[in-house]
């Protein structure tokens, strides 16, 4: 006899639904989480308090952490390829490639915490490890993808890192551009 928690009978009473479905409102509350902290953040180092602009852009950052998760796992109550090009979008405002983090949180949710866990490989290491590790941990996601991916997931991270130099670009630019005009300063 079977005697089991995961029965047929007993998988079947559970409500999934409010797993999978979202409500428009809801849909449209998870693609904007953002928005605000981003808008914010860029009105405040446009008048150059860079601390709370910081701040702004760190809660932004969390934001994004949330939307690219429910991506990578098709939960964000829109179309596969919508996101897609979601994850595109927010690797240039993260400026990270997000198909690579894709890539090695599914494989940690694969391989959690063995040697292919590439995502998860800090938690083997000592703490300081970690620490020292942790600016080399968006390239090691990167280099580990492009090498084990497969094709579809390796043509979007090219992309994403070549759109990412292309906004590091415009930026150096427009850092050029905005010496030979004054801003406005705030007292
Ligand atoms: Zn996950």
């Amino acid at each position: 006899m079977i005697n089991s928690i995961y029965t047929k009978e007993k998988l079947e009473k559970v409500k999934w639904k409010d797993l999978l479905q979202l409500k428009q409102s809801e849909k449209i509350a998870e693609i904007f989480i953002g928005l605000p902290w981003l808008s914010v953040s860029l009105v405040l180092a446009f008048i150059h308090w860079y601390i709370p602009a910081a701040l702004c852009s760190f809660m932004f950052f969390l934001c994004g952490l949330r939307q690219c998760h429910n991506g990578f796992h098709y939960a964000l109550g829109i179309s596969k390829q919508r996101t897609e090009a979601f994850l595109f979008l927010l690797s240039t405002l993260m400026l990270c490639s997000m198909h690579a983090v894709k890539y090695n949180h599914l494989q940690h949710h694969k391989h959690c915490l063995d040697e292919k866990d590439v995502e998860g490989s800090s938690a083997r290491m000592k703490w300081w490890q970690a620490i020292l590790m942790g600016p080399l941990f968006p390239i090691k996601l990167n280099v580990n993808a492009l090498k084990n991916a497969n094709s579809s997931i390796r043509k979007w991270v090219i992309a994403e890192n070549f759109a990412i130099g292309l906004v590091l670009f415009l930026d150096l630019l427009l850092e050029i551009a905005s010496s030979f005009f004054t801003l406005p300063q705030c007292s």
